[in-house]
């Protein structure tokens, strides 16, 4: 029978929002004390729960994510190469890119999808400063092998880990790896704040030149020192922050049992392979990847098309490629030949839709559709 109602969207993300009640009680704080922004007590508040929350001991709020990246680079004052990684979100590399930096790119690993340490090492030249790698997926890098390269050439690293909300590895959080961590709490982040960020750093001598920096250089009513910025969170930001961090362990169960389902009934489709998480660490489930591999009868775009067309609004994260973007294929290391890998993740990842209110009803139809697509196709072919 055909249905005559178009069957709403269903989106690859959806932001987590909590009961208003429990947002109101922190607005009408606000409206009574009058502080809307400045490093305000719900500013504070936040910073120190979150603090807790990531078991790490400094973190600077922002405005958003690429704020803090800019920041993060501007505190640790780089300059000449970064290398990076083209598969990511186009912030990272713009990011470096507004500091006057010169982005390297560097080849990513197959399996875990993120820099590979020997192709960052393949990379470093003189001029080379520091390495911005990402936690892709919110999947830790090889930290210990970054940390050994960076150690060796002098390097500063700074992970982008806007996947990495809650992310451990062996016990510890991964944000504290590093020079500094950057988060996103973009709404679509498993953590937000509508739009916010934060920058995890490892002293209180740079937090205060973070805060600093976000805060126009201002050092006192008189002082301006270094080329500040207006990346400063505001109340409300922060008090949203703090009724969404309530909710935090059971949006992220919420998210297990979708990633579990997915793997119980995808996880052996032949050509399709799935997101293995590293070992020691803890996954937080803010993304689904499958690799759609020539084994697959259909291509990942034909795959998508299917989807895309049943109202699936699944994403291809991360296609293109960021060197691939006009603002980057300039560049000797956004050559396609060097980064051979990159190249044919980017051809084969989808991203199936995951977050805490979508029903098992959804997801089975999601299921359904790609086992279906697959099988057809399989059949007509024999
Ligand atoms: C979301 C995201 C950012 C940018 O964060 P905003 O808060 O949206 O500015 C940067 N890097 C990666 C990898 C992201 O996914």
């Amino acid at each position: 029978m055909m249905n005559d109602t178009k069957a709403a969207v269903v989106p690859v993300t959806q932001p987590f929002l909590p009961p208003l009640a429990e947002f109101l009680p922190y607005l009408e704080q606000i409206w009574s004390n009058r502080w809307v922004t400045n490093d305000g007590p719900l500013h504070h508040q936040l910073e120190q729960a979150l603090c807790e929350h990531l078991g790490v001991e400094h973190i600077s709020l922002f405005s958003n994510g690429t704020l803090a990246l800019i920041t993060a680079l501007q505190a640790l004052e780089i300059t000449g190469e970064v290398i990076t990684t083209p598969f990511s979100f186009v912030a990272t590399t713009h990011a470096i890119h507004w500091n006057g930096i010169k982005p390297v790119f560097a080849d990513i690993d197959p399996v875990s999808m993120n820099l590979d340490p020997a192709r960052i090492e393949a990379a470093i030249t003189p001029d080379t400063r520091a390495i911005m790698p990402v936690h892709v997926y919110g999947n830790p890098c090889e930290v210990e092998e970054i940390e050994r390269i960076a150690n060796r050439y002098n390097l500063k690293v700074i992970y982008d880990a806007a996947h990495a909300f809650g992310v451990q590895r062996h016990g510890r959080s991964v944000l504290s790896f590093g020079d500094m961590s950057v988060l996103s709490f973009h709404g679509t982040k498993i953590f937000h704040t509508f739009e916010g960020g934060a920058i995890v750093c490892r002293d209180a001598q740079m937090k205060r030149r973070i805060d600093r920096l976000k805060n126009f250089g201002i050092q006192d009513e008189v002082t301006v020192v270094g080329h500040g910025i207006n990346g400063k969170m505001n109340e409300v930001q922060a008090a949203f922050g703090l009724v969404q961090l309530q909710h935090v362990s059971e949006a992220h169960a919420a998210r297990a049992r979708i990633d579990a389902y997915y793997r119980e009934r995808l996880g052996h489709v032949k050509g399709l392979r799935l997101h293995e998480i590293g070992a020691g660490s803890t996954p937080n489930h803010a993304y689904f990847p499958v690799l759609v591999t020539p084994d697959f009868p259909l291509s990942r775009d034909a795959l998508y098309d299917e989807l895309r067309a049943r109202q699936i609004a699944v994403r291809r994260y991360f296609y293109p490629l960021i060197s691939e973007f006009p603002a980057y294929n300039g560049l000797d290391s956004a050559a396609p030949g060097n980064l051979p890998v990159a190249q044919t993740i980017a051809q084969q990842v989808l991203c199936l839709p995951v977050f805490p209110m979508l029903e098992r009803e959804v997801q089975d139809r999601i299921i359904d559709i790609v086992l279906a697509v697959a099988a057809s196709t399989v059949d007509a072919v024999q």
